[in-house]
């Protein structure tokens, strides 16, 4: 049989067609009326999908990018900052401040799960300068309540600065930036807006403006300040990544055209989507046997699955490529091996979730030697899918999303 290659990893995500045409076709100089009207235009859209009144900066970066811009800017040698981290990329944020002079103090989850509300109250100090952590932490698939954090810091350490890494977190979790007051919220092209690698976007409140003014860490490429000043113009500082803002700006407006025009229902239906797909898979996995990495907190943006004790989680990743073409993500660091990853967030829906679960009742019995009854993670799916309401997640009490969160 013919094995079509289908990207199911937590970025890059699989290509919007209407944004690779765009790409395609984006033969065009950055320093021309055609440039500015389409980086304006994208700039605008971009507001309305993170949802905020506060500027929208886009840099030619990979995520990590925007996080070091985060840190760079916001941040002097030796300022005291905290960093919520329970994986790989909570990690990254505390390398990031150690590789710029902060002082950097830990609020830690064991991988799979999120954080104690009491034990960041704890840990912020007068002098706590920034909060960072993710939104949802890719590596272990599980999803913190940003709601209730930015409430424990405006009520805890209200001159802290909050910078929430939501790249997996956009598009497939509900925000309300202004509102809970994130300062700087972060997000990257590879992932829910269905593009390639190689842009970053994060919105940057007022008062993280303010915090740039006086902090001393370097930064040239980097500085945002010097993007916000040509912005309005429709331009950016240096050559930006035409095409891939060019990509951008078709995957919003396909985003917009699946609520009729409207982004802002596009992104509720983007979100919606990946929650479906996420509760769908954790069902259909639950039933051939294997266990949810993050069952407390699971993010709608991927799932992680662990495989039985002395099982081999790559040998899934290999299995699944080889037969059926599916690539998915095995776990990282010291996670290898023991879980894979499958994602919900973009360009997925019921079709690929289905044909994934299919091919994995497959390899639970012909590579792990599961005992699998054919259909059953199938089933399980359905029924899920059948039972879904179309505006579940976004009627739960807390705009997170989590069935069971503390703020419901
Ligand atoms: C993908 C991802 C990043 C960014 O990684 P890059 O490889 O730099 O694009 C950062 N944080 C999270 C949570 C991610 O999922």
């Amino acid at each position: 049989m013919f094995r079509k290659t289908r990207l199911y990893t937590p970025g890059p995500t699989p290509l919007l067609p209407a944004a690779q045409f765009a790409m395609a076709s984006a033969d065009i100089h950055h320093r021309t009326a055609e440039f500015r009207a389409l980086y304006s235009k994208v700039l605008a859209q971009l507001k309305q999908f993170v949802g905020t009144e506060n500027d929208v900066i886009v840099l030619s970066s990979s995520g990590t990018g925007a996080m070091e811009a985060a840190v760079s800017n916001l941040t002097s040698p030796g300022d005291r900052v905290l960093v919520l981290t329970a994986g790989k990329f909570g990690e990254r944020w505390t390398s990031l401040a150690k590789a710029f002079g902060c002082q950097v103090d830990l609020v830690s989850a064991p991988y799979g799960q999120t954080f104690d509300t009491a034990q960041i109250r704890a840990a912020l100090q007068p002098d706590t300068r920034a909060v960072f952590v993710q939104a949802t932490e890719t590596s272990t698939a599980v999803r913190h309540c940003i709601q209730s954090i930015a409430e424990t810091l405006r009520a805890a350490a209200p001159d802290a600065l909050l910078v929430v890494d939501a790249i997996t977190g956009l598009g497939t979790t509900h925000f309300d930036v202004d509102a809970w007051g994130i300062d700087v919220l972060i997000g990257g092209s590879q992932k829910a807006v269905m593009i390639p690698p190689g842009l970053a976007y994060l919105s940057v409140s007022q008062r993280a403006w303010a915090a740039m003014e006086t902090s001393k860490n370097p930064r040239y490429y980097f500085d945002l300040r010097k993007e916000r000043k040509v912005a309005p113009k429709g331009e950016s500082a240096y050559t930006p990544a035409v095409a891939l803002i060019a990509g951008l700006g078709a995957a919003l407006d396909y985003i917009a055209g699946q609520a009729g025009g409207d982004l802002v229902a596009g992104r509720k239906l983007l979100i919606e989507n990946a929650e479906s797909c996420a509760a769908m898979t954790r069902a259909g996995l639950t039933a051939l046997g294997f266990t949810l990495f993050a069952p407390e907190a699971p993010a709608a943006a991927a799932t992680a699955v662990a495989v039985p004790d002395g099982m081999d989680s790559g040998a899934v990743v290999k299995a699944l490529k080889s037969r059926f073409g599916a690539v998915i993500a095995n776990g990282q660091g010291e996670m290898q091996g023991k879980l894979f990853r499958i994602a919900h967030l973009g360009f997925f829906d019921y079709m690929d979730t289905i044909a994934l679960l299919g091919a994995l009742e497959f390899i639970a019995r012909d590579t792990l030697g599961l005992p699998v009854e054919f259909g059953s993670a199938v089933a399980a799916a359905q029924r899920v899918f059948a039972a879904r309401k179309p505006d579940e997640s976004a009627s739960a009490a807390c705009l997170c999303g989590r069935a069971n969160c503390a703020r419901s």
